[in-house]
């Protein structure tokens, strides 16, 4: 590593708050346009202002006769919508203006007039009590492939993101009373009790011992492309010994110098429960949201106000999705429309060639992203605890290689693919960015399951005993 690489921590942004930026870590928007799809964005009364004026219809053919805007106003006012305002997905699922692969509000009137949304994407900024920390979300293609300059070596592109960021939320929360963000002072942060399980807190001084004990565990990991599913039990057991200082009254500094051992040669018991809550989040993290950008018209931002002539979609949707979550969760038989119908225990445990070491990276440097940039918990994560978050990490990962192994076996081949673990994180992350529009009850459940300590311990066993020499 070369000093330039280093983390550095900016002095000149406009909050009082350092801004910290990942180390080791690449990111540049490819242009590729993959991502201006499978979402309706939202946006804020300032960004439908910029556009509102536009007779966009006429302005491009591929624009003409389009249905370009939802507006739920009356629904933003009683605070059942994030925003007013949202771009309507045309029946592909992509964004009504991507136009050869590149946006039209861009190319029209500029970057500034793109939603808020759209200008921050796919940057995270999580305000902590001391520091802004900086992440990518891997939505983004060539954010999953580490494509670009190092994140450490754009410091200033990130500084104006923040500010971006800071106008975007005013912006958003105008007629709901929250806190400023990017201000230092007495007012109170989400983070100052750190949650790590149950009714187990610690101040966020003393998570950041945990923090960076899990940062240089997966970092160092992704660098040296170590055997991920040693890391990532090595990396539970951090967490574990985490809490267990914490029960014991104990500063969590001890987790400096701790070592985990792991042995994955142990054999694996079965869990039924496990493979239920696996399928379960298999089907909300890939095939609810794939069935979503698969069918516009049964989408919730696309739908107008309820009348009689939407009564044949509502039927049509609540049938769907139910067939397709008993399947999912019931008999582990997901359906992704694409894909098809593909048997979770039968990916599980069939055998298969061993993991890259570039597969190992990817999976390392994804878990370090997310610990990294603070988005695996607390408010941004349904308001997991550490262990929830960690849990709910080790899981979609899970579901990521099932992903790829049912792949694998459709196409007859006996070795998962990179390019498909690439798109299997795209399809996951996607669905992490609407994990803060769950229903309450759907949160609370996943909350309460991935709850249990060790939770996927069993299924990364099987997946090891699966992978061939
Ligand atoms: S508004 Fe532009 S940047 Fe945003 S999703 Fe649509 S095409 Fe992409």
């Amino acid at each position: 590593m070369t000093d330039q690489e280093a983390p550095r921590e900016t002095d000149k942004n406009s909050s009082e708050k350092p801004l910290i930026v990942p180390k080791d870590l690449r990111y540049n928007c490819s242009g590729c346009g993959k991502c201006c799809g499978g979402w309706s964005i939202g946006m804020t009364e300032a960004d439908w202002q910029k556009v509102k004026d536009v007779d966009w219809n006429s302005l491009h053919p591929d624009l003409e006769g389009l249905d370009l805007f939802v507006h739920r106003e009356e629904a933003y006012k009683e605070g059942n919508s994030p925003y007013p305002h949202f771009t309507n997905p045309k029946p592909n699922g992509r964004c009504p203006f991507v136009v050869d692969d590149l946006c039209f509000i861009h190319s029209k009137l500029g970057a500034e007039a793109k939603p808020g949304t759209c200008q921050i994407f796919p940057y995270s900024f999580i305000e902590t009590p001391t520091a802004i920390y900086a992440g990518v979300a891997y939505s983004s293609w060539a954010a999953t492939m580490n494509q670009g300059d190092l994140l450490s070596d754009q410091i200033g592109m990130l500084e104006e993101h923040w500010q971006r960021t800071i106008n975007h939320l005013k912006e958003k929360s105008k007629n709901i009373d929250l806190p400023s963000p990017g201000q230092k002072g007495e007012s109170s942060n989400p983070f100052d009790i750190v949650t790590l399980t149950g009714d187990t807190t610690v101040p966020w001084k003393e998570y950041l011992y945990l923090d960076e004990k899990l940062q240089e565990h997966f970092r160092s990991a992704m660098n040296e492309k170590r055997y991920f599913l040693q890391t990532v039990l090595e990396g539970e057991e951090i967490v574990l010994e985490a809490v267990r200082l914490a029960k014991a009254g104990q500063s969590l500094e001890a987790i400096t110098d701790y070592q985990p051992k792991v042995d994955l040669n142990t054999n694996a018991p079965e869990s039924g429960i496990n493979d239920s809550i696996i399928a379960m989040v298999y089907y909300l993290q890939l095939s609810f949201p794939a069935i979503r950008q698969h069918y516009p018209s049964l989408w919730f931002p696309a739908t107008k106000s309820f009348d009689a002539k939407h009564f044949g979609t509502v039927v049509k949707r609540f049938n769907y999705l139910f067939r397709s979550g008993v399947s999912a969760i019931l008999f582990k038989k997901p359906d992704l429309p694409g894909v098809g119908t593909h048997d979770l225990k039968k990916a599980l445990h069939h055998k298969i060639a061993m993991f890259t070491p570039e597969m190992s990276q990817l999976f390392n440097r994804w878990i370090y992203m997310k610990i990294f940039a603070k988005t695996y918990f607390g408010p941004v994560a349904a308001n997991y605890s550490v262990l929830c978050g960690y849990n709910s990490l080790v899981a979609k990962f899970l579901c990521a290689v099932l992903y790829t192994k049912s792949l694998a076996i459709s196409r007859g081949k006996n070795a998962i693919e990179l390019d498909d673990l690439h798109e299997a994180f795209v399809r996951l992350e996607r669905a992490f960015f609407t994990v803060d529009q769950l229903l309450p009850q759907v949160g609370a459940a996943l909350s309460f399951a991935y709850s249990i300590p060790k939770l996927c311990r069993p299924m990364v066993l099987s997946l090891h005993n699966s992978l061939e020499e």
